[in-house]
């Protein structure tokens, strides 16, 4: 199974709740566009460097085409597609007025030099500034693009259609961006642990925590429910892991990342394999990595007690299957990590209106939104007995089929 498909399993199952007619799910599951587009440079060897750039324009009965730009050398048409569709079903789950998309480019940014990624990011949006804008499609960062990359979009497209802030969020707060979009994602993420485990009678405080990833995502995550007293034992990067039963601590393991880039070789736990990570006796495990991190086989290993997907699509259906067999709650992406989403569209009404808000405005619109569709969602999920991800996709289908039958097909 591929990636898309993956996510339009997850749709059918809520689909046949719905009772949605087979044109309507076709008209829904279609992209609208899918660009593919050459991203040439020279590289600083004088070697032309070719890569290939993707941006799939899922669907915008909500508002304008909304989601990440990745770089990283596994990116092509279907994992972009599918995680465009991702982001039609967040924003309607969270009620933000925009669409779904999504995009980037098949280079490793590791491998790249400073000016190499400066030349691809501004030659990507030379090839598609036409598709994008405030009121047509908006970037954002996501896995190997950070605010600096976010930077170069904004400059690049403006010398296109001249100043326009709005045409891409997730930028630096000193050029244009919000307060609290960068930690916004790993905020969101410890709001709704917070809540799922106040329903589960429990606390952050003394519960035991492991992350898989420490980016953007998961090390804010751990940040915040760390200074909320969760325990977090294991961390793990691209380059293995790192177990303290105890707890890590998160100020130091910082410190150490922000030398070495990588969490192996902190002296405050002991190495781990990437492997042993998701097997960890712990309360909640957090895959805050790449997508397709949980098979059937991973899913059955699995020994904590309740999935929080702060990544996007680390559950494979099959997997998903195990966890409800063993009644292993999971709680699913497109609400988890919405929070990156949601301050994106508080820093895309900020650019509008040329009117900056404070962070503690910001953080608490978040938690507000965040806690409001988090409700909604166990609501749901309580009263017709169906898994959370499964009531989420109702809510987001209901949404975006309302808004395509009020627009006119
Ligand atoms: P990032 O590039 O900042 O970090 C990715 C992390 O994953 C790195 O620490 C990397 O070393 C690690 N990693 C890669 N392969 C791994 C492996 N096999 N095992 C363990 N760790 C591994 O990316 P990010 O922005 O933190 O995004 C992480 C996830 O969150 C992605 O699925 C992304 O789509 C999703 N997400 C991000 C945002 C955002 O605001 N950045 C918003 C919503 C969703």
């Amino acid at each position: 199974m591929q990636a898309f498909e993956a996510v339009n399993h997850y749709f059918d199952q809520a689909a046949v709740l719905l009772d949605l007619s087979d044109n309507m799910r076709t008209l829904m599951i279609t992209p609208d566009r899918e660009l593919r587009v050459e991203v040439a440079i020279e590289m600083d060897s004088g070697q032309i460097g070719n890569f290939i750039g993707y941006r799939v324009q899922h669907d915008n009965a909500r508002g304008p085409f909304k989601g990440g730009l990745r770089f990283h050398p596994h990116v092509d048409q279907d994992e972009a597609r599918s995680l465009a569709s991702l982001m039609t079903w967040k924003t309607a789950v969270v009620n933000l007025p925009f669409g779904g998309g999504k995009g980037g480019m098949n280079c490793d940014p590791n491998k790249l030099s400073r000016g190499e990624l400066e030349r691809v990011t501004r030659k990507f949006v030379q090839q598609i500034h036409d598709f994008i804008g405030p009121d047509k499609d908006i970037p954002a960062p996501d896995v190997g693009t950070d605010a600096q990359v976010m930077a170069w979009v904004m400059n690049e497209y403006s010398k296109y259609h001249g100043f326009q802030p709005a045409c891409v969020t997730g930028k630096p707060v000193e050029y244009h961006g919000s307060e609290g979009r960068e930690a916004a994602t790993g905020y969101g993420v410890m709001i709704v642990a917070r809540e799922i485990l106040k329903r589960l009678g429990k606390e952050i405080r003394g519960t035991t925590f492991a992350i898989q990833g420490y980016g953007n995502v998961g090390s804010n995550t751990a940040r915040y429910l760390a200074e909320a007293g969760g325990v977090i034992t294991a961390i793990s990067d691209a380059y293995g892991a790192v177990v303290n039963p105890r707890g890590l601590d998160i100020k130091a393991l910082d410190a150490h990342v922000a030398i070495d880039r990588k969490v192996v070789g902190f002296p405050g736990g002991e190495p781990a394999t990437n492997e042993q990570l998701l097997t960890q006796p712990v309360d909640v495990l957090i895959p805050a990595a790449l997508g397709g991190v949980f098979d059937a086989e991973t899913a059955k290993q699995v020994r904590a007690h309740l999935i929080i997907e702060a990544a996007n699509s680390p559950t494979w259906p099959e997997a998903d299957e195990v966890f409800r067999t063993r009644e292993i709650p999971v709680v699913p992406d497109i609400l988890v990590n919405a929070g990156g989403v949601i301050v994106s569209y508080f820093e895309w009404v900020q650019n509008q209106q040329h009117f900056r808000w404070p962070l503690d405005r910001i953080q608490r619109e978040e938690e507000t939104t965040m806690v409001e569709s988090f409700n909604k969602i166990y609501e749901l999920a309580t009263r017709k007995g169906i898994p959370l991800r499964t009531a989420a996709f109702m809510i987001g289908i209901s949404r975006v089929g309302r808004a395509r039958v009020l627009g006119g097909i």
